[in-house]
């Protein structure tokens, strides 16, 4: 196992190490784009393989992770500096190895999983020689209340028997085990019915129904959404994560430090589109003496979107001080907050660069038109918008109830 001994960096030292992590992003990871847009998979996945091997080897792999388990041990600040700069494409969580789903997996696995799902799934989790995936949302139940979960898994003669459907399972295709929601305990507290069980994906009772066509493209492997089946599908007792009846506590806990990271890979890629869109605008001649950088309309559109990413990434970048001084607690409106904020920022910078480039924008002769696809679903997953928004306002009436 790597192991990374960065627990106490200096100032200096980390902007040294994002420096060399935006190089790489530049030099190595954005040139492997035109496969991944062109979907040449098999000859993607190689290479990217490579340049793993590589980034393990200068010591800047799974920076989400404790030391203790081969990661870096930083503080929630420079985690997000991280996940901003190796945000820009989106191949680099995946070469730095913290990529969703399999970070906030392997954080789960750290706090709550028993020592036989530590060294037989968390380790060669986190060592990068396995991938898994995140089952919980349903094609039949709504994804936004999952306390109407309906897949179940019963303890029958010291085994798990699960059975259920789950869809837009991100990177199920290729992965070896996911965790499951599923409920165990339909009598106790809507909070307390469901559980999260480790399944081996060579399981009999597991099947990859289909990669889901997202906008026209199922994708491959990593870069791919399943729906999947579990018919009778048995695992020993000791694959349940944490304690029975914990599952939407647990589900809580790992969501948080996630949406920090989506949000500063969100900001990571608005400033990319955002230069893409300044540098063609710079060279696009719309009359003989001007080009579009020269119409006002268009200088809208830059001013908007700059204001836009540096207000988003002040609150997040806020938020992450009050974790790390207060922890996630004290920071759920903040978490909330930034979730949809950053969510709604990313669509108007994509959407104001695709426009400016006119229908280059629509191509995959530029990256723009990917994120534009791939990242509307950022206001959907985790949380839609208006979940978050609910929650929040909920909490900041109650609060000023209470305070009259
Ligand atoms: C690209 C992508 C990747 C994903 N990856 C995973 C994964 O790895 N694992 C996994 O388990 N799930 C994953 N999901 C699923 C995601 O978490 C769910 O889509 C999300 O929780 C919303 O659930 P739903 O789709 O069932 O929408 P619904 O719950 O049916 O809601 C539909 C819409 O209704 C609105 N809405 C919802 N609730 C309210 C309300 N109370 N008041 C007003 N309006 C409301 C929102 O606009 C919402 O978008 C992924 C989804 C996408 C798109």
């Amino acid at each position: 196992m790597i192991q990374n001994e960065m627990k106490t960096m200096s100032h200096d030292d980390f902007s040294h190490m994002l420096n060399r992590i935006d190089n790489m992003i530049h030099e190595h990871i954005i040139p492997l784009e035109p496969l991944l847009l062109n979907q040449q998979w098999p000859e993607l996945f190689t290479q990217l393989n490579q340049l793993r091997t590589k980034i393990k080897a200068q010591r800047l792999w799974a920076p989400n992770l404790p030391a203790s388990i081969g990661g870096m041990d930083l503080n929630t600040k420079q985690l997000a500096q991280i996940a901003e700069v190796s945000g820009q494409s989106p191949l680099g969580h995946y070469c730095f190895g913290c990529q969703a789903p399999d970070a906030g997996n392997a954080e789960l696995l750290h706090m709550y999983a028993n020592d036989f799902i530590q060294s037989n799934f968390l380790l060669p989790l986190v060592d990068g020689q396995i991938r898994s995936c995140f089952a919980m949302t349903e094609p039949h139940t709504a994804g936004s209340n999952p306390t109407l979960l309906d897949t179940r898994a019963e303890l029958v003669d010291g085994h798990w028997v699960i059975n259920g459907r789950k869809w837009f399972t991100t990177a199920a295709d290729g992965s070896n085990f996911t965790i499951v929601m599923a409920v165990t305990d339909p009598e106790a507290h809507r909070h307390q019915r469901a559980s999260m069980i480790i399944v081996p994906l060579d399981n009999p009772g597991y099947r990859n129904l289909r990669n889901i066509p997202v906008m026209g493209h199922s994708g491959s492997g990593y870069f791919s959404h399943s729906e999947i089946e579990f018919t009778d599908c048995k695992v020993p007792a000791n694959h349940l994560i944490g304690k029975r009846g914990h599952g939407f506590k647990m589900a809580q806990q790992r969501l948080g430090p996630g949406r920090i990271q989506h949000c500063m890979r969100w900001i990571g890629i608005a400033k990319r589109c955002f230069k893409l869109m300044c540098q063609h605008v710079q060279k696009r001649q719309i009359t003989p003496t001007s080009t579009l950088a020269d119409q006002a309309v268009i200088q809208s559109k830059i001013a908007e979107s700059f204001a836009a990413m540096n207000a988003s990434r002040a609150l997040v970048m806020e938020t992450a001080q009050i974790v790390d001084e207060q922890g996630f607690d004290a920071a759920k409106h903040h978490i909330s907050m930034i979730k949809f904020e950053c969510a709604n920022m990313l669509q108007l910078v994509v959407d104001n660069a695709l426009q400016s480039m006119g229908a280059l924008g629509m191509t995959d002769d530029s990256i723009v038109a990917f994120f534009y696809r791939e990242e509307r679903a950022a206001r959907i997953y985790d949380g839609p918008d208006e979940v978050h928004k609910i929650s929040l306002a909920k909490s900041l009436l109650k609060s000023m109830e209470s305070n009259h």
